[in-house]
Protein backbone atom coordinates (compact mmCIF):
# COMPACT_ATOMS: atom_id res chain seq x y z
CA UNK A 1 0.00 0.00 0.00
CA UNK A 2 1.33 3.67 -0.63
CA UNK A 3 1.00 5.90 1.72
CA UNK A 4 0.99 10.26 1.60
CA UNK A 5 2.65 11.65 4.16
CA UNK A 6 0.76 14.62 5.05
CA UNK A 7 3.24 17.30 6.17
CA UNK A 8 5.43 20.06 4.54
CA UNK A 9 8.10 19.83 7.16
CA UNK A 10 10.72 18.40 5.30
CA UNK A 11 12.95 17.31 8.26
CA UNK A 12 10.14 15.19 9.64
CA UNK A 13 9.11 14.35 6.02
CA UNK A 14 12.54 12.84 6.20
CA UNK A 15 12.30 11.05 8.93
CA UNK A 16 9.00 9.42 8.52
CA UNK A 17 10.05 8.68 5.49
CA UNK A 18 13.16 6.29 6.33
CA UNK A 19 11.15 5.17 9.48
CA UNK A 20 8.12 3.86 7.52
CA UNK A 21 10.58 2.46 4.28
CA UNK A 22 12.76 0.65 6.70
CA UNK A 23 9.49 -1.32 7.72
CA UNK A 24 7.94 -2.17 4.22
CA UNK A 25 5.56 0.58 3.94
CA UNK A 26 6.30 3.19 0.62
CA UNK A 27 5.13 6.91 1.23
CA UNK A 28 4.97 10.40 -1.07
CA UNK A 29 4.63 13.50 0.32
CA UNK A 30 1.48 15.38 0.15
CA UNK A 31 3.37 17.80 -2.68
CA UNK A 32 4.32 14.86 -4.33
CA UNK A 33 0.93 14.15 -4.33
CA UNK A 34 0.08 17.10 -5.51
CA UNK A 35 -1.24 18.66 -2.16
CA UNK A 36 0.29 22.44 -1.91
CA UNK A 37 -1.78 23.21 0.81
CA UNK A 38 -0.81 24.03 5.01
CA UNK A 39 -3.68 22.78 7.11
CA UNK A 40 -4.46 24.82 10.32
CA UNK A 41 -3.57 23.30 13.20
CA UNK A 42 -6.84 24.11 15.13
CA UNK A 43 -7.55 21.21 17.36
CA UNK A 44 -6.56 21.67 20.98
CA UNK A 45 -4.78 18.54 21.27
CA UNK A 46 -1.94 16.22 19.25
CA UNK A 47 -4.97 13.98 18.30
CA UNK A 48 -7.13 16.06 16.85
CA UNK A 49 -4.69 18.49 15.24
CA UNK A 50 -3.23 14.95 13.55
CA UNK A 51 -6.56 13.87 12.18
CA UNK A 52 -7.07 17.27 10.88
CA UNK A 53 -3.94 16.71 8.46
CA UNK A 54 -4.54 13.57 7.78
CA UNK A 55 -7.95 14.31 6.48
CA UNK A 56 -7.55 17.26 4.83
CA UNK A 57 -5.31 15.15 2.62
CA UNK A 58 -7.38 12.05 2.31
CA UNK A 59 -10.38 14.69 1.40
CA UNK A 60 -7.93 16.02 -1.72
CA UNK A 61 -6.83 13.21 -2.77
CA UNK A 62 -8.64 9.91 -2.19
CA UNK A 63 -5.96 7.98 -0.87
CA UNK A 64 -4.83 7.47 2.95
CA UNK A 65 -2.95 9.92 4.31
CA UNK A 66 -0.49 9.46 8.01
CA UNK A 67 -0.01 12.90 9.51
CA UNK A 68 2.26 14.02 12.96
CA UNK A 69 1.42 16.12 15.47
CA UNK A 70 4.20 16.50 17.89
CA UNK A 71 5.46 18.40 19.88
CA UNK A 72 8.28 18.84 23.28
CA UNK A 73 6.38 19.40 26.41
CA UNK A 74 8.14 20.76 29.88
CA UNK A 75 7.52 19.31 33.04
CA UNK A 76 8.70 23.21 34.87
CA UNK A 77 6.42 25.22 32.64
CA UNK A 78 3.20 22.60 32.86
CA UNK A 79 3.93 20.98 29.82
CA UNK A 80 4.16 23.99 27.36
CA UNK A 81 5.00 24.57 25.04
CA UNK A 82 3.26 20.97 23.57
CA UNK A 83 0.53 21.50 20.64
CA UNK A 84 2.82 25.27 19.94
CA UNK A 85 5.54 23.58 19.99
CA UNK A 86 5.83 25.03 16.20
CA UNK A 87 4.98 28.41 17.38
CA UNK A 88 6.09 28.62 20.52
CA UNK A 89 7.60 32.41 20.45
CA UNK A 90 4.44 33.86 19.17
CA UNK A 91 6.20 35.21 16.01
CA UNK A 92 5.97 33.30 12.88
CA UNK A 93 8.84 34.64 11.26
CA UNK A 94 11.05 33.21 14.17
CA UNK A 95 13.01 29.90 13.61
CA UNK A 96 14.34 27.00 15.70
CA UNK A 97 17.25 29.22 16.55
CA UNK A 98 14.93 31.43 18.34
CA UNK A 99 12.43 29.19 19.77
CA UNK A 100 15.68 26.86 21.69
CA UNK A 101 16.66 30.73 22.90
CA UNK A 102 13.22 31.35 23.71
CA UNK A 103 13.07 27.96 25.72
CA UNK A 104 16.35 28.64 27.81
CA UNK A 105 14.95 32.22 28.87
CA UNK A 106 11.85 30.49 30.01
CA UNK A 107 14.23 28.24 32.62
CA UNK A 108 16.28 30.19 33.79
CA UNK A 109 17.26 29.17 37.01
CA UNK A 110 14.51 26.60 37.27
CA UNK A 111 16.25 23.34 38.69
CA UNK A 112 13.39 20.65 37.22
CA UNK A 113 14.79 20.33 33.33
CA UNK A 114 12.41 17.23 33.05
CA UNK A 115 10.46 17.33 29.51
CA UNK A 116 9.22 14.67 26.88
CA UNK A 117 8.36 14.77 23.06
CA UNK A 118 5.42 13.45 22.00
CA UNK A 119 4.20 12.21 18.49
CA UNK A 120 0.88 11.25 17.52
CA UNK A 121 -0.05 9.78 14.51
CA UNK A 122 -3.20 9.70 12.86
CA UNK A 123 -3.61 7.70 9.59
CA UNK A 124 -7.18 8.38 7.41
CA UNK A 125 -8.52 6.08 4.73
CA UNK A 126 -10.89 6.89 2.06
CA UNK A 127 -14.22 4.82 3.20
CA UNK A 128 -13.53 7.00 6.41
CA UNK A 129 -11.32 4.59 8.48
CA UNK A 130 -8.74 5.92 11.40
CA UNK A 131 -5.82 4.35 12.54
CA UNK A 132 -4.06 6.00 15.54
CA UNK A 133 -0.40 5.40 17.39
CA UNK A 134 1.20 7.59 19.74
CA UNK A 135 5.28 7.44 21.00
CA UNK A 136 7.00 9.34 23.49
CA UNK A 137 10.56 10.03 23.91
CA UNK A 138 11.55 10.87 27.81
CA UNK A 139 14.31 13.21 29.28
CA UNK A 140 15.75 16.73 30.10
CA UNK A 141 16.62 20.28 28.56
CA UNK A 142 20.31 20.86 28.49
CA UNK A 143 21.58 24.71 29.97
CA UNK A 144 22.98 25.54 26.03
CA UNK A 145 22.11 24.26 22.61
CA UNK A 146 24.98 21.13 21.34
CA UNK A 147 25.07 19.85 17.98
CA UNK A 148 23.40 20.29 14.05
CA UNK A 149 21.53 17.26 13.46
CA UNK A 150 17.70 16.85 13.52
CA UNK A 151 15.42 19.44 13.96
CA UNK A 152 13.70 21.92 16.24
CA UNK A 153 14.65 21.69 19.82
CA UNK A 154 16.75 18.41 19.40
CA UNK A 155 19.33 20.42 20.23
CA UNK A 156 18.32 20.86 23.68
CA UNK A 157 17.08 17.65 24.29
CA UNK A 158 18.92 14.92 26.34
CA UNK A 159 17.08 11.78 25.89
CA UNK A 160 17.33 9.33 28.72
CA UNK A 161 18.33 7.07 26.36
CA UNK A 162 21.95 8.72 25.18
CA UNK A 163 23.11 10.16 28.53
CA UNK A 164 24.90 13.25 27.67
CA UNK A 165 24.25 13.69 24.25
CA UNK A 166 21.12 15.90 22.99
CA UNK A 167 19.81 14.81 19.84
CA UNK A 168 21.35 17.20 17.67
CA UNK A 169 24.63 14.96 18.26
CA UNK A 170 22.75 12.36 17.34
CA UNK A 171 22.62 9.93 13.89
CA UNK A 172 19.58 9.84 12.20
CA UNK A 173 19.51 6.24 12.97
CA UNK A 174 20.11 6.78 16.29
CA UNK A 175 17.49 9.13 17.36
CA UNK A 176 14.98 7.30 15.32
CA UNK A 177 15.57 3.87 17.48
CA UNK A 178 14.39 6.05 20.38
CA UNK A 179 12.57 9.07 19.13
CA UNK A 180 8.55 9.66 19.63
CA UNK A 181 8.28 9.31 15.90
CA UNK A 182 10.29 6.47 15.96
CA UNK A 183 8.13 4.74 18.13
CA UNK A 184 4.99 5.75 17.17
CA UNK A 185 5.96 4.81 13.71
CA UNK A 186 6.52 1.35 14.72
CA UNK A 187 3.42 0.71 16.45
CA UNK A 188 1.66 2.41 13.54
CA UNK A 189 3.45 -0.31 11.14
CA UNK A 190 2.12 -2.87 13.45
CA UNK A 191 -1.73 -1.21 13.31
CA UNK A 192 -1.93 -0.88 9.45
CA UNK A 193 0.17 -4.71 9.08
CA UNK A 194 -3.12 -6.13 11.02
CA UNK A 195 -5.58 -3.14 9.53
CA UNK A 196 -4.54 -4.44 6.05
CA UNK A 197 -4.70 -8.30 6.56
CA UNK A 198 -8.39 -7.55 8.06
CA UNK A 199 -9.13 -5.91 4.84
CA UNK A 200 -8.36 -8.45 2.32
P1 LIG B 1 3.87 20.19 14.22
O1 LIG B 1 4.33 20.29 12.81
O2 LIG B 1 2.75 21.08 14.58
O3 LIG B 1 3.64 18.77 14.63
O4 LIG B 1 5.07 20.79 15.07
C1 LIG B 1 5.95 20.02 15.73
C2 LIG B 1 6.98 20.93 16.41
O5 LIG B 1 7.40 20.28 17.61
C3 LIG B 1 8.23 21.10 15.56
O6 LIG B 1 8.16 22.25 14.77
C4 LIG B 1 9.33 21.19 16.63
O7 LIG B 1 9.39 22.50 17.15
C5 LIG B 1 8.80 20.27 17.73
N1 LIG B 1 9.26 18.88 17.49
C6 LIG B 1 8.48 17.80 17.17
N2 LIG B 1 9.23 16.71 17.01
C7 LIG B 1 10.50 17.09 17.21
C8 LIG B 1 11.73 16.39 17.14
O8 LIG B 1 11.82 15.20 16.81
N3 LIG B 1 12.82 17.11 17.43
C9 LIG B 1 12.79 18.43 17.77
N4 LIG B 1 11.67 19.15 17.80
C10 LIG B 1 10.51 18.48 17.52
Amino acid sequence: MKLILASNNAAKLEEMREILNGLGVEVVSQREAGCFFEVEETGTSFEENAYLKAAAVTKATGAAAVADDSGLMVEALDGAPGIYSARFTGNPTDNDEDRNAFLLRKLEGVQNRRAKFVSCLCCTFPNGDVLRARGEMHGAIAQAPRGNAGFGYDPLFLSDDYAGRTNGELAPGEKNAVSHRGRALRQFAEELERYQNAHK
